[in-house]
């Protein structure tokens, strides 16, 4: 591939795809299309952006305008990770991930569709199948569509969008559909690099409902390295699911974020839970291992500590981007 778009690459997973390729990928021009919403920080991309075959674009996937230029200078493939991610902000104000998750989406791939782009992968979530009971199977690309929230009934939607674009027009369109990740830059909202934010901080760590939902974790750069093979060798109009087989309740992560800062456990604080809170989460990665051979290179107890020295030597980055955030 000679030239790829990659939307939201200044956000957390973004940051992370991009300086695995932009290094690995020399032949390749990466183009990295960002709205720099609160979640988007150019200081996520400070290490890569003098790069040669890096460019920065500063936009929204919404602006029909601007996407039409852009695409004007011809992509072979299309990966759309922008997003409205965060569940809360979804259930406080749905419109924007209306507006950018599913309009952003289907403005991308009728672009890609007019300039005749040849690949288009999307960036889907678990959440859109749900929510699982405790000895339920995970998730396959089978299980039906059941989002609970307004962010995963967003993403459900635009992955209904793929699906069509690739019945109707013939497009090449791809879709992944991760678990929960964690590493370095996530934006300290969510639930790990909050956790580590407030307890650095002696302050208590706000837990939801009983701390007994479950969500499987993976480490982001297992989840670009799926992303990267899906991009290469995926077969078209497929779905792939990417799962870390790691379960955990949000108490035991809880408990295993305060023992690596050497804190004490009474930091825990339950706090009124989020209304609709899934309770389980696990996926089965098995198609994506057979048919492109993808294996987690980092194991969720290393992964863990060394995501936890990240934060703890980047306070300083965590401490800029999150000026703007209450508690
Ligand atoms: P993030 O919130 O950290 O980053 C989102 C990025 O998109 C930011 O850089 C933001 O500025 C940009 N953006 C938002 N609106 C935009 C717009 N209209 N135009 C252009 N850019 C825009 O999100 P993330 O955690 O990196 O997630 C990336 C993708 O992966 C999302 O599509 C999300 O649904 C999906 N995903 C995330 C997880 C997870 O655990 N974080 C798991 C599975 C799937």
């Amino acid at each position: 591939m000679r030239r790829v778009l990659v939307t939201g690459g200044c956000g957390f997973i973004g940051c992370n795809f991009l300086r695995l390729m932009v290094r690995e990928r020399p032949e390749t021009e990466w183009v990295n299309l960002d709205a720099l919403t609160y979640a988007g920080w150019l200081e996520n991309t400070e290490d890569f952006a003098d790069a040669p075959n890096y460019r920065f674009v500063h936009g929204s996937i919404e602006d029909a305008q601007l996407v039409e230029a852009l695409f004007s200078g011809g992509f072979d493939a299309v990966v759309n990770f922008a997003a409205e991610s965060h569940v809360d902000r979804s259930i406080a104000g749905p419109r924007v991930f209306v507006e950018t998750n599913v309009l952003g989406t289907q403005n991308l791939l009728e672009a890609a569709r007019r300039h005749g782009v040849s690949r288009f992968l999307q960036i889907s979530t678990d959440e859109v199948y749900g929510s699982l009971g405790p000895d339920d199977p995970p998730f396959t690309e089978e299980t039906p569509l059941r989002p609970n929230s307004p962010y995963a009934a967003s993403k459900a939607s635009a992955d209904l969008l793929c699906r069509a674009y690739h019945k109707t027009y013939g497009m090449d369109v791809l879709i992944t559909r991760c678990s929960n990740n964690y590493g370095p830059y996530q934006y300290p909202e969510k639930l790990i690099p909050s956790f580590i934010r407030h307890a650095l901080r002696d302050e208590p760590v706000p837990l939801y409902g009983d701390g007994m939902n479950v969500r499987d974790w993976l480490h982001v750069e297992d989840h670009c390295r799926a992303v990267a093979l899906v991009l290469e060798r995926g077969r078209p109009g497929r779905v792939y699911n990417v799962g870390g087989g790691n379960e955990h309740t949000n108490l035991e992560i809880t408990r295993i974020v305060l023992d690596a800062l050497g804190k004490p456990h009474d930091l825990i604080s339950f706090v009124t839970d989020r209304p609709g809170h899934d309770r389980r989460y696990a996926t089965d990665s098995s198609l994506l291992r057979r048919e492109l051979g993808w294996r987690q290179e980092h194991p969720f107890e290393r992964g863990i500590r060394e995501t936890v020295a990240w934060y703890v030597e980047n306070a300083a980055w965590a401490e800029k981007v999150s000026a703007g955030l209450a508690g």
